[in-house]
């Protein structure tokens, strides 16, 4: 980091810059549950690799992380699967909004990549296959990543979002008519539904993705999740596809990868530096955290640090 700068100045500033300039955007609501969330709601945390941190507002308050766990589940099934996975999901960034069909049908039901809706789901699937209880066994996983070993699941969204899983049961039922799918669909898409509903807080997102930004090594307790190799390429697919079809608009105007949820989370990495977790949850057009994005854009200007 670097020592001239106050980061939590810097963030305060941001933040009411942030605040004050934007128009509101819209909390998701597609989920009913996500609804009821104050969407003024605020935070931001970030962890150094020295274990330095800075945090504001309400980085210590969870949030449903949404489409962030899609990166877990990718960096547990491609610890498992190895380069076999990429057989059944590609690396290519969609273009399209994160439940999006229209290139699923043409690519023979191998999704884009693994951060889009169709992706994740046959993530879960190859982790419903390998894991003998897969809930359990994933929650353990990210708690082994976690200073917080309570970490839970949100049963009350989980099944909100069950209810209403008419685009996700299309998407999964299509992958199934092309054989991409080896397992009960209601199986994965619970299984799918439970990963998405973790509740979590900026300092919890920004401590569980550090490894990342230490070459796949856990910072805290020196344990290797995942080969420097694969953490290059997880980072690499969260450049190119975490933001969906803005994803080229967040590498142009923030410059880390990362990745993001309906939630209204944001967690960016600088290999080398550190790991930055926001949460807004009003969202943008693409379902993206309208002030998280701003934050995190005004944020890499002003310290003229990225990985570009
Ligand atoms: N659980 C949400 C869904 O499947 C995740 C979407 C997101 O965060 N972009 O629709």
């Amino acid at each position: 980091m670097n020592t001239t700068i106050n980061y939590n100045a810097l963030f305060s500033t941001i933040a009411h810059e942030v605040e004050t300039t934007l128009s509101p955007g819209k909390v998701a609501d597609y989920i009913p549950e996500l609804s009821k969330v104050n969407p003024d709601k605020f935070g931001v945390y970030l962890t150094a690799l020295n274990q330095t941190h800075f945090e504001f507002g309400d980085a210590n308050e969870k949030f449903s992380i949404q489409s962030i766990s899609k990166v877990l589940a990718l960096v547990l099934a491609y610890k498992i699967e190895g380069e076999n996975l990429w057989n059944r999901v590609g690396v290519e960034p969609s273009e399209t909004p994160f439940n999006s069909f229209v290139q699923l049908e043409n690519n023979n039901g191998i999704p884009r990549n693994p951060l889009i809706n169709s992706g994740a789901l046959v993530i879960s699937d190859i982790l419903v296959s390998h894991l003998k209880n897969p809930k359990k066994d994933f929650l353990t996983f990210v708690r082994s990543l976690s200073n917080n070993k309570k970490l839970n699941y949100s049963s009350r969204i989980a099944e909100s979002e069950k209810a209403t899983s008419f685009r996700n049961a299309a998407l999964i039922n299509l992958m199934k008519s092309f054989g991409n799918i080896k397992n009960d669909i209601h199986v994965v898409m619970d299984f799918y539904f439970y990963l998405c509903s973790l509740e979590i807080t900026c300092k919890e997102l920004s401590e569980i993705f550090l490894f990342l930004a230490n070459y796949g090594e856990n910072p805290f307790t020196k344990e290797r999740i995942i080969s420097t190799s694969k953490s290059k390429r997880i980072n690499a697919i969260m450049q190119l596809c975490g933001f969906y079809d803005e994803a080229g608009e967040f590498s142009f105007k923030v410059g880390l990868p990362g990745k993001s949820g309906v939630g209204g989370g944001i967690v960016a990495i600088h290999p080398g530096k550190y790991s930055i977790a926001v949460w807004s949850p009003e969202l943008n057009k693409k379902g993206n955290s309208k002030k998280g994005f701003k934050f995190l854009e005004l944020f890499t200007t002003e310290t003229q640090a990225s990985i570009f």
